[in-house]
């Protein structure tokens, strides 16, 4: 296992890093490298159930008690005794509502109107559903018998009582704070929200409101940025566009460190570009560049600041969404407080174009998942794919992921995809 000493002695002995082949470090190896400095926030806080949504669990939810709490009617119909279900005829005692039970008890040939969710009364244990029954005054005649015990949905079906109901590590989704509140608990402790600072970094960028000259660009990344990071549920700190300079970056990094839990930069750390950003995270925290092998992202950096977590991404606006999806999402989910974040659902389709790919990399090519003629789901590449070309990304409604064995590809070949979107 590495710690801290060790990743400190990796930067500071280079043949120590060879280890690692600089080159081209695999997705895969650096990604687990990573994994190995993170370790989830140790703060937590009381949160009301609605303010736990896409939270993560600092608790073990257990039920307090069974949910449903009595046996009631899956069905409109009359609650009856198994041993009646052949009677053509039985008499109408009562009626049980949803919310108000009948208090007396079934006897043989004899049944209560119920409604969907009413206890079962007393004496019964089947539901006859009311379309396979016909009205005559005060009995019913059934048209079709049940099965003994149809119809009745049982105390602890859906959880037991002292059950697990969700544990530590849990993302809070839509059906977790209406599952807590079904066993009537209406506080969860929850790991506070992670806090992650970013700034772009580039003598080139222009934000956005002011003229832009030739040789210039707009500041695009802080926004995706800013996007990807706020839909997973941290709080964001905007620290601005950062010219290369060395003083205006040293206090932006160092500002960025003491205040956030996380601090992400883009820009900066490829070949030639790195050098500001080497000699400043040698001297104020422990720092890997690295060079992975993919496209777009081939240059990364992940270390410390102080007791943050760095993370140096590429410049280039594909590869700033390519290496947060590949590294940073999954580095943030754990840091949040869950244990072991669901990856990207990856799965295979047919692409229906030939695609250029170069072997001993892992291409995350723009896709488009769509429903062909035939109803069958295909994928198709988004067009040009450079890694400066954002509209790819904004085209995309998923990665189509080329590991490192494949070359080029016919139209039809089946292929990889991750998707991005999601509904919860
Ligand atoms: P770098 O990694 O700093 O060498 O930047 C690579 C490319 O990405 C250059 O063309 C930069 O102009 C561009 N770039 C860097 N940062 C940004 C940004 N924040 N917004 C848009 N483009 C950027
Ligand atoms: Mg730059």
């Amino acid at each position: 296992m590495i710690n801290e000493t060790s990743l400190k002695n990796l930067v500071s002995n280079p043949s120590c890093m060879d280890d690692y082949d600089p080159n081209a470090m695999p997705v895969a190896k650096a990604r687990e490298f990573i994994k190995q400095f993170l370790n989830p926030l140790s703060v937590f806080e009381t949160l009301t159930l609605a303010e736990s949504l896409g939270r993560v669990l600092a608790e073990d939810i257990t039920s307090p008690s069974n949910v449903p709490n009595y046996n009631n009617s899956a069905m409109d119909g009359y609650a009856l005794k198994a041993t009646d279900v052949s009677a053509s005829r039985l008499m109408v005692i009562g009626t049980a509502f949803a919310g108000k039970a009948f208090e007396g008890t079934v006897a043989d040939g004899q049944c209560v109107r119920i409604m969907t969710g009413g206890a079962i009364p007393k004496g019964a244990d089947t539901v006859v559903v009311q379309e396979k029954t016909v009205v005559d005054g005060e009995f019913i005649n059934i048209i079709e018998a049940p099965k003994p015990h149809a119809n009745v949905r049982y105390a602890g079906e859906d959880l037991k009582l002292g059950q697990t109901v969700l544990a530590t590590g849990h993302l809070m989704r839509p059906a977790d704070l209406g599952l807590i509140a079904s066993l009537g608990i209406g506080e969860v402790r929850a790991y506070r929200k992670l806090k992650v600072a970013f700034f772009s970094t580039g003598d080139e960028l222009i934000s956005v409101g002011q003229p832009l000259q030739t040789g210039q660009v707009y500041d695009s990344n802080r926004y995706t940025l800013f996007g990807m990071l706020t839909k997973l549920g941290v709080e964001v700190m905007d620290m601005g566009a950062i010219a290369d300079d060395p003083i205006l970056l040293e206090n932006t990094l160092l500002s960025a460190a003491t205040q956030a839990d996380v601090v992400i930069t883009s820009g900066g750390v490829s070949v030639g570009e790195a050098d500001y950003m080497k000699l400043l995270l040698a001297k104020h925290g422990q720092v890997m560049f690295w060079k992975v092998a993919m496209k777009p992202g081939r240059p990364l950096a992940y270390g410390k600041v102080g007791s943050a977590h760095y993370f140096g991404l590429p410049g280039n606006p594909v590869a700033v969404m390519v290496t947060f999806y590949q590294f940073v999402r999954d580095a943030l989910l754990r840091l949040m407080g869950q244990s072991s974040p669901v990856p990207l659902p990856m799965f295979s389709v047919q692409c229906t174009q030939a695609i250029k790919k170069m072997t001993g990399r892992t291409e995350f090519q723009r896709g488009i998942l769509f429903a062909d003629t035939d109803g069958s789901w295909r994928v198709k590449p988004t067009g040009a794919q450079g890694s400066a070309l954002l509209s790819s990304m904004s085209l995309a409604n998923c990665f189509i992921v080329l590991d490192e064995t494949v070359g080029n590809l016919e139209a039809g070949a089946m292929v990889q995809v991750q998707v991005l979107d999601g509904i919860v």
